[in-house]
């Protein structure tokens, strides 16, 4: 696999030229083709010198996917299949708003945690993504759904937003999602409040995010207010209990001053009672933190259900008595598969 010049930061760019004769000032030209104005080919930065092009080319691939499908629901969402340098796939989803737009990435080819109700659970898991791989999902989504053109007003022309909440669990992959975060902020111009990095509770990661004072917004995969219980949705997340993770969340608040988003997939008949939804206000007395409720949502292969609207409504109640701000989570692209827990490389 020949290296790739996505996922270099405008400074290794810089580097780069310089080795290769050229004044440190190509770097950056380099970077504004490759993550400004989208370049697939280096024919294509013409204001390069033809030397340097074509130095580049004998050494180094540029790191663009291949889109293996395209599918648009009927919301204005897109997912795309993309294949990697060697062949890996992943899912990748584009969330065109209003005024905004959204990206939601994947971190691993697949991934090892497996929880109950996540369709990319059931896949396994087969690698890391690199920095550069995490970003390229960004800018293949962008050109994609700028292709579409959809009606004017319906969303920015540039991603503003990412989510890492797509295949994997990105604090098993904490080194290039760093990086990510932060090719997605200097070179992407992404806002750093902008970023949302979900994780099933990894409470190494979240400390070091806390120590770095990263602000991004942190969301915690929590579905269950105790550890019983979340042993049995996360299996392979037990290492850490909900004690623990959420001792964590309080420290990533004392050094960031961001509040945490706790994420609650409701699942009928497992995690949606009264009782679930009291002890979860228990446990988060104090944290600064808001609950987004994702009603489940059904993905092939699995018998689990969401629960009836009276039962969310209950459930939400219940926390917003005791004080605890809650959000209901929109369900969007559940007719391409592309809503929350239903991506999953289907070749596999
Ligand atoms: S929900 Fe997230 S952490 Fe759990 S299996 Fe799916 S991708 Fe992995």
């Amino acid at each position: 696999m020949s290296k790739t010049i996505i996922g270099l930061s405008t400074d290794e760019l810089r580097a780069l030229v310089e080795q290769a004769g050229e004044p440190a000032y190509r770097g950056n030209q380099l970077a504004e083709w490759i993550y400004r104005r989208e370049a697939h080919t280096f024919e294509e930065m013409t204001n390069l010198p033809l030397g340097l092009r074509s130095q580049l080319a004998r050494e180094y691939e540029i790191g663009r996917s291949r889109i293996l499908s395209v599918q648009h629901g009927r919301d204005t969402t897109t997912k795309l299949l993309l294949a990697m340098s060697d062949g890996a796939r992943v899912e990748t989803v584009g969330l065109p708003y209003a005024g905004h737009f959204s990206c939601c990435v994947s971190t691993q080819v697949g991934c090892p945690v497996g929880c109950i109700f996540c369709a990319t659970g059931m896949s396994g898991y087969t690698r890391n993504l690199t920095a550069g791989e995490i970003v390229e999902q960004v800018l293949t989504v962008q050109e994609t759904v700028r292709s579409r053109q959809l009606p004017a007003g319906s969303h920015t022309d540039r991603i503003d937003h990412v989510t890492f909440m797509g295949m994997g669990e990105p604090l098993l992959n904490q080194a290039a999602t760093m990086k990510a975060i932060q090719l997605l902020k200097n070179e992407l111009g992404i806002a750093m409040r902008h970023l949302t990095l979900s994780t099933v509770g990894f409470v190494p990661g979240i400390l070091k995010l806390a120590g770095e004072k990263t602000q991004i917004t942190l969301a915690i995969s929590l579905h269950a207010p105790n550890d019983r219980l979340r042993r049995k949705l996360i299996p392979r997340a037990i290492k850490f209990s909900v004690t623990e993770i959420l001792d964590a969340c309080r420290e990533f608040v004392r050094q960031t001053g961001r509040r945490v988003t706790l994420e609650y997939c409701l699942l009928n008949g497992i995690n949606d009672g009264s009782r679930e939804a009291h002890e979860l206000a228990g446990v988060v007395d104090g944290l600064n933190c808001h609950v987004n409720l994702i009603p489940y949502n059904a993905a092939s292969g699995l018998t689990l259900h969401s629960p009836p609207r009276e039962q969310i409504r209950t459930f939400r109640s219940i926390l917003e008595s005791a004080g605890i701000p809650v959000t209901q989570r929109l369900q969007r692209g559940a007719g391409i598969d592309a809503a929350c827990g239903q991506l999953r490389n289907r070749t596999i």
